[in-house]
């Protein structure tokens, strides 16, 4: 019928628009290497700001105490208290509590966001044990992981450039990050300060480095997206600071906010941009991470409900409710191997509140979820390609036998198998045969907590 046939229309053309054959993900990685280039050049020289971090050294094994870590990056929090022993006895122990944000804090004041963290924050101090015991005259020390982007001014201080992902607290911009924490932490009377302000990239690279020291790369694939990695100090032009001993810097590339003609977007995609928080940011994050690609799905969906009846004469009421379509949804959705693809059909009923769909429009659904996801770890491997490239990684000379390890984490990466699996093989298949060997993507969950007690401890103001 018909309306079949428009269903199908709709959904080729989104398969085209989306489509990442191998030449065009060749062209975003040359235009990401490129990119990180114009960036580390000068402040302000690209969408990339390739953010100088400040680690100039990274874990080596010797870290030693007790040290707390801090993670605030999308939706929820993270408060760590890690035990570090040294070379022999690793992290001996670590306690981890995981907090929601409340949705209004996100869109509230500066003062009430910190002041939720600290409070929070106090109340995991309280339950550490009769072992814990903090020498006379000292503070407690943290590791503050902040995932978003920061004008660092050391190693424990930074501006917000602005908010990504869902937050918006305008009187946050511009101010001390750090600063903010502190007053909160004073205000709750809690005895801690902030040795590192880090990001979940850095912390991913520090964690990473600690346990394999061919890590040399780190990204991030959660509510957003990001990815850090180390540059030799000397191939940064707009560093005018000494030169650091290991003669290496760590950049936090933010490459969520990457953009290139080469990009395959669609009227999806910016429709979803012009309605969001930071219209015309984030552009690579907007099409690759957790937040965003059920949200894609929902809006091909409501077009294909609207132009081509896919649900009925009417228009499902929640069908077009922005963000109802959560991206682990649409993962569950992707993995149905039921042979009547029950799971997509109970997902669409309790989400939607859409009853009796066929197999038939199920699988239009599995299908929009594949070409969406797909595209998202295409792209994602392309970034990473961008990087090995920018180091000279993405070839292998005579006899070499250098080894790169790139770690990963975020909870897209880590649950969303297909997706996972597409990213591997996209960058396998990038890189070539002989390459592929040398290159190794490792999961480093909660690395990015563990890393920053680990920084927190290497610039310790007790050393
Ligand atoms: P954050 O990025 O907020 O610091 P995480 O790394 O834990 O936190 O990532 C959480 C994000 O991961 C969620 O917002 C969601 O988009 C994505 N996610 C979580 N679970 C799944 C899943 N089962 N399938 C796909 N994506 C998931
Ligand atoms: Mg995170």
């Amino acid at each position: 019928t018909g309306r079949w046939a428009k269903v199908m229309a709709i959904l080729n053309e989104v398969e085209e628009k989306c489509a990442t054959p191998i030449a065009k993900l060749r062209q975003v990685a040359d235009a990401m290497t490129v990119e990180m280039h114009a960036g580390l050049a000068s402040e302000g020289g690209s969408k990339l700001k390739m953010i100088i971090s400040y680690v100039d050294n990274l874990p080596n094994g010797d870290e030693k105490g007790v040290f707390y870590a801090l993670d605030l990056g999308g939706t929820n929090f993270r408060v760590l208290r890690v035990h570090l022993g040294g070379k022999e006895g690793r992290v001996v122990k670590q306690d981890v509590a995981e907090v929601s944000i409340p949705p209004h804090l996100m869109l509230g004041t500066s003062h009430d966001l910190f002041d939720y963290i600290a409070e929070e924050l106090a109340k995991f101090v309280a339950t550490e044990g009769e072992d814990f015991h903090l020498a006379s005259g000292r503070q407690r020390e943290l590791g503050f992981t902040f995932s978003f982007p920061v004008r660092q001014t050391s190693i424990a201080s930074g501006t917000l450039i602005k908010w990504t992902k869902g937050f918006s607290i305008e009187d946050a911009v511009g101010e001390d990050v750090v600063a903010e924490l502190t007053k909160a932490m004073e205000r709750k009377g809690l005895n801690m300060r902030v040795s590192a302000l880090v990001n979940d990239t850095i912390g991913t690279l520090a964690g990473g480095r600690y346990d394999d020291s061919d890590v040399a790369v780190a990204v991030i694939l959660g509510t957003g997206t990001n990815a850090a990695y180390v540059e030799r100090a000397h191939a940064i032009p707009k560093w005018h600071g000494p030169l650091p001993k290991s003669e290496e810097m760590v950049i936090n590339i933010e490459w969520g906010n990457f953009r290139s003609s080469h990009l395959p977007l669609t009227e999806y995609d910016h429709a979803m941009d012009y309605e969001s928080l930071n219209p015309g940011e984030q552009i690579f994050e907007k099409i690759i991470s957790g937040m965003y690609l059920g949200e894609i799905v929902r809006r091909v969906l409501c077009r294909m409900a609207e132009e081509a009846a896919l649900f009925g004469d009417t228009i499902p009421e929640k069908l077009r409710t922005p963000f109802i379509l959560r991206t682990p949804e649409m993962s569950a959705m992707h993995h149905d191997q039921s042979s009547d693809l029950r799971n997509v059909g109970n997902k669409l009923k309790d989400i939607l509140g859409i009853s009796n769909t066929s197999l038939k429009t199920r699988k239009v659904i599995v299908e929009l979820c594949n070409i969406v996801s797909t595209r998202g770890a295409r792209l994602a491997a392309a970034g990473v390609i961008g990087i090995l490239k920018k180091l000279g990684r993405d070839t292998v000379g005579e006899g070499e036998k250098q080894k790169t390890v790139i770690a990963m984490d975020g909870g897209l990466f880590e649950n969303y198998h297909i997706f996972r699996q597409c990213l591997y093989d996209t960058i396998k298949e990038m890189l070539g045969e002989g390459v592929s060997d040398s290159v190794r993507i490792v999961h480093f969950n909660d690395g990015s907590g563990v890393g920053a007690a680990l920084l927190a401890s290497s610039h310790s103001h007790y050393l």
